[in-house]
């Protein structure tokens, strides 16, 4: 499945919900999501790890979806090399950020 199809199969399962819930409660929801996949790591509990990597990608991909923002486009940011360096391995210092 590509991610613009996950995106729209989070929309059609969620989106009435998410867009009465809005931006700012459903960040909360997103944030909690990562707190529950920073203790699956922690745990080495494989299963529940999974899981929780699951949890953290469609609760950000809900968050694009209740901020009109296209992941098939917003990731082109990458598709075509490094933002940093351009390269498709990236060559740039520690220090530099995405
Ligand atoms: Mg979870
Ligand atoms: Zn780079």
């Amino acid at each position: 499945m590509q991610i613009g199809e996950f995106q729209q199969l989070i929309d059609r399962m969620y989106s009435d919900k998410d867009r009465r819930r809005g931006a700012a409660k459903t960040f909360l929801w997103f944030a909690e999501e990562v707190g529950e996949l920073a203790s699956a790591i922690a745990k080495t509990d494989k299963k529940n790890k999974v899981g929780e990597f699951a949890d953290v990608l469609a609760w950000l991909v809900t968050l694009a979806n209740v901020e009109g923002v296209d992941l098939e486009q917003a990731i082109k940011k990458f598709t075509a090399g490094c933002p940093g360096c351009g390269e498709m391995v990236c060559r740039c210092d520690e220090k530099l950020t995405r």
